[in-house]
């Protein structure tokens, strides 16, 4: 069957621009035609125009596909801020007291512990080096997608139709391609969710991100490049609610005591959003044909900031798969190929997935022994070195298996 293209990706937010920029920027799969499917692709945000409620805090790892990809300079012009020290503590305890848990990029022999970017300005700067390395960029829904023994047909919502050799789901939470996949997912409502916008604090942030687990879900300051911060709270639909509806002075003071006065008064400077949060696992990552990457593939709790991070290392898994199945003269789409992707990612991204609702479920709850536990750990983490070390690592994407257009070259 003659095919439209090599590889169509379906989704273009940051996870799905992320493997097409890569895709065809990597010499290894540069040969292959690439289409990015997206009803709604992003518009790289005009100078002078304010920052967007979305941001994330990126690896080291993610900023080195920036990098690859060319895609850096744009975002870091989007006033992309690096951070220095991250503060975690618990709603009893004391952020400058023995049981905060602190990391810090000097103590561990970093230049910075990642940076914090707008995700328009990410997902944008990708589509862009993705369209200028020749990817085609399709601007309709996925329809229906259906997997043949030697290429797979994707029917659009404008009602064109093409075939191509492999589909990555690139395409969220909800993913239409995982669905039609037939994969199944283990997901769970946290019934939390997280509102975010941006703060002026009284306060210098002095380069350094805050997170407080309250008993109702926990409430992090990301310190952005303009001085103020971005709020990311994780709480109760309830709460979550008063919060979007209450008036600018009711809110600021609300943050200023959720946050314990950390950064002293923190004043209200920007519209309000919330999300839902879940955890959602897929039990495949590949099918015939069809291979996922990010939230389609696993959707986790904001709370260490690892969503985006976990779907750059798929993306650089894959195309390193790819790469290799090229090489050696393989059908990259072949579902041989695509069990090499998934059993890498699957380990790598189920200890995480793992820890992260550990995580969530240990630092919900009010009982006074679980809050006990909780400074307990952090303590424990901060007392331990090597645990510290590691945990770092591995949230800088700096440890497990790396893929090779994301490994640091040796200092
Ligand atoms: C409040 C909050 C804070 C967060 N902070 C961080 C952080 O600091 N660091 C971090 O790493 N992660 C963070 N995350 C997680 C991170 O935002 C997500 O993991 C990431 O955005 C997922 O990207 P994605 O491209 O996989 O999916 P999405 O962003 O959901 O994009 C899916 C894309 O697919 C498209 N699509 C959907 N259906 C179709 C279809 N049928 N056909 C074609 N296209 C389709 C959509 O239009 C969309 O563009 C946070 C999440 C939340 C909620």
């Amino acid at each position: 069957m003659k095919r439209d293209f090599d590889l169509v990706v379906v989704g273009g937010a940051m996870a799905g621009a992320g493997v097409a920029a890569l895709a065809a920027a990597d010499a290894r799969t540069q040969g292959m035609r690439i289409a990015l499917l997206e009803p709604k692709p992003a518009t790289a945000p005009g100078p002078g125009e304010p920052l967007d409620l979305r941001v994330s805090a990126l690896s080291h790892a993610s900023r080195q596909l920036l990098a690859t990809t060319g895609s850096w300079a744009a975002v870091e012009a989007r006033g992309a801020a690096a951070y220095q020290r991250m503060v975690i503590w618990e709603e009893r305890g004391d952020p400058a007291g023995g049981d905060a848990l602190v990391f810090d990029a000097a103590e561990l022999g970093e230049p910075d512990l990642g940076c914090i970017a707008e995700n328009r300005a990410v997902q944008a700067a990708l589509t862009e080096s993705a369209a200028g390395h020749g990817v085609v960029l399709l601007r309709a829904g996925l329809a229906t997608v259906t997997a043949g023994s030697d290429a797979i047909r994707i029917a659009t919502d404008d009602g064109r139709e093409y075939r191509a050799g492999l589909v990555v789901g690139a395409d969220g939470a909800g993913s239409a391609v995982r669905t039609q996949a037939g994969i199944d997912v283990r997901a769970t409502d946290y019934g939390q969710r997280a509102v975010v916008t941006h703060l002026r604090p009284e306060h210098p942030h002095a380069d350094t991100a805050y997170q407080r687990f309250l008993d109702t879900g926990p409430l992090a300051l990301l310190p952005l490049a303009d001085g103020q911060v971005s709020l990311v709270w994780s709480t109760t639909p309830e709460l979550a609610d008063e919060l979007l509806r209450a008036d600018e002075a009711q809110f600021s003071g609300r943050v200023t005591v959720a946050s314990a006065g950390v950064l002293g008064r923190l004043e209200a400077a920007a519209p309000r959003a919330s999300f839902p949060l879940r955890l959602l696992h897929a039990r495949r990552y590949a099918a015939e044909r069809i291979a996922l990457v990010g939230d389609a593939a696993h959707t986790v709790h904001p709370l260490a900031g690892q969503g985006i991070n976990l779907a750059f290392l798929d993306a650089a898994a894959l195309v390193d798969v790819l790469g290799d199945a090229l090489a050696a003269g393989d059908d990259p789409g072949e579902l041989r190929v695509l069990r090499r992707y998934e059993r890498w990612r699957r380990a790598e991204a189920l200890p995480a997935i793992a820890l992260l609702d550990g995580l969530q479920r240990l630092f919900s709850g009010g009982d006074e022994l679980k809050s006990r536990l909780r400074r307990g750990g952090l303590g424990l983490v901060q007392s331990a070195r090597p645990v510290k070390r590691l945990l770092m690592q591995r949230a800088l994407g700096i440890a497990g298996e790396v893929p090779a257009s994301l490994r640091r070259a040796p200092s």
